[in-house]
């Protein structure tokens, strides 16, 4: 079993042209995942003279190592009244800025052109509980009133088995489906977006490690990595669930949410169609969600579940195909073919942030369609071009209760939170 990302092969690492460290840049990004590679490509693209650094090598991150759902959600947004608000914010904004963040990735794919198995299968939210499917059905209802239309519908337990076969009529209840939703090849997608920042002038540095940032007299950051010092005027910091000392304040307001991902062994077509007929990506109800996807060209399975654990990817497998086979006995004779972890930033709140924080750039989001969204809003904001304006500004970035660098202890209280939850049924609708 291979314990790296599927993604990689055959996408990552790019190999760049301008690598030397410069002394001397209008913006240093550092962090090159979605978010970074955004802004700096951006910046790039409008002459800013940009340097992306990050201390493994661009893609290293989140950004390669996700299911490739392109998400439109918001944490809170899936229940409630439009009317109502989530830390200030009316909920219905929240629904609108998050489908503006989906369609941004979509543009951005064709205008970049980049080929990167975009798929608009969309996606199937199952409900574990009565109550979840019917808090669902009652959000969409009233999403429908209120935005005028959608194309998202419930599916009833009895239909389930037109969207997902083998054992799911007897774990759950009913489902929900966004069938506009796209997902990707994330490994092809940074793949093609560093190919993009490559050919503008902008530096691109692997293995550069910043170890801090100070400000100097009269603005500028004066950054100091393991491979020399940069001079900036800006600073962006997209380090997300990668965040340490050198992140600043972000550190103790990002905690590191680990989770594991197993890729399976090649599946037949033909069962892999009795399995999950419309090839949708998935998620559940539950508090520890079960997240999976069909991939590399329908040949597999992708399946997240069990987050939080610091086990070998050996032991995760093991966890994580056992869970599934109750879901698909079909899998009992299907083995990991690989099993990789990553880091997902989630803040206090739960909600993406952007801001400025001692004149230093940031966001903080734990998705792709809001790290490639906001990263784009940051470069936006820093060339004083239009459309800078984005609803998430108005909530401050809180620190995470309880997180001061070391998140183990945290793993461990957050799973004991999320297992009583679930087994109370208390569901978390999507
Ligand atoms: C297993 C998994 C599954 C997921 N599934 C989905 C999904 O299906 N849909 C979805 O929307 N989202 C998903 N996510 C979340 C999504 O991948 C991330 O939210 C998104 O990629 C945002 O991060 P990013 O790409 O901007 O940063 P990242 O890709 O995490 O990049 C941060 C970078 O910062 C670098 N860095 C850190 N510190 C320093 C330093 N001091 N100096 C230089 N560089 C530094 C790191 O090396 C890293 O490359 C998933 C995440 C994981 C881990």
């Amino acid at each position: 079993m291979k314990t790296t990302s599927l993604w990689w092969e055959d996408s990552l690492p790019v190999v760049v042209d301008h690598s030397e460290l410069p002394e001397h840049v209008d913006v240093a990004v550092i962090g090159g995942g979605f978010s970074g590679i955004s802004s700096a490509l951006e910046l790039a693209r409008a002459g800013v003279k940009v340097a992306l650094i990050d201390k493994e090598w661009p893609g290293y991150g989140a950004c390669s190592r996700n299911l490739g759902l392109v998400v439109e959600r918001i944490e809170g947004t899936t229940s409630g009244e439009m009317e109502g608000d989530i830390c200030g914010i009316p909920r219905h904004k929240l629904i609108t800025e998050g489908q503006r963040a989906h369609d941004f990735v979509e543009d951005l794919i064709e205008n970049e052109r980049i080929e990167c198995g975009i798929r608009k299968r969309g996606k199937l939210v199952l409900a574990h509980t009565r109550s979840a499917y019917e808090k669902m059905a009652y959000h969409l209802e009233r999403s429908q009133k209120f935005f005028g239309s959608s194309n998202a519908y419930m599916v009833p337990h009895k239909d389930l088995g037109k969207e997902i076969g083998a054992n799911a009529d007897r774990l759950y209840f009913g489902a929900k489906v966004l069938p506009d939703l796209i997902d990707i090849n994330p490994g092809k997608l940074t793949a093609g977006l560093l190919r993009g920042l490559s050919s503008t002038e902008a530096s691109i540095c692997g293995g550069t490690e910043c170890l801090s940032m100070e400000r100097l007299r009269g603005g500028k950051f004066e950054i100091k990595t393991n491979r020399g010092n940069i001079i900036a005027e800006q600073v962006v910091v997209a380090t997300q669930g990668y965040s340490g000392v050198a992140s600043g304040s972000l550190r103790n307001k990002i905690f590191p949410f680990l989770a594991h991902v197993v890729a399976t062994d090649p599946i037949d077509p033909t069962l892999l169609n009795k399995m999950l007929p419309t090839l949708r990506g998935v998620v559940d109800t539950k508090q520890m969600f079960s997240n999976f996807r069909p991939c590399d060209r329908e040949s597999r399975l992708l399946l997240a579940s069990h987050y939080l654990r610091t086990d070998s990817e050996g032991t995760q497998a093991s966890r994580i195909m056992r869970y599934y086979r109750k879901l698909f006995p079909e899998l009992e004779n299907i083995g990991a073919a690989y099993c990789w972890k990553g880091n997902l930033a989630l803040t206090a709140d739960g909600l993406p942030h952007i801001g400025v924080d001692n004149g230093i750039h940031y966001c903080a989001t734990g998705n792709v369609s809001m790290a490639l969204y906001l990263g784009s809003k940051i470069a936006k904001r820093i060339l004083h071009a239009d459309d800078t304006e984005t609803i998430l500004d108005q909530v401050p970035l809180t620190k995470f209760p309880l997180y001061k660098g070391k998140p183990n202890l945290l793993y461990f209280l957050l799973r004991v939170i999320f297992k009583t939850l679930d087994l109370a049924k208390i569901a978390a609708p999507k």
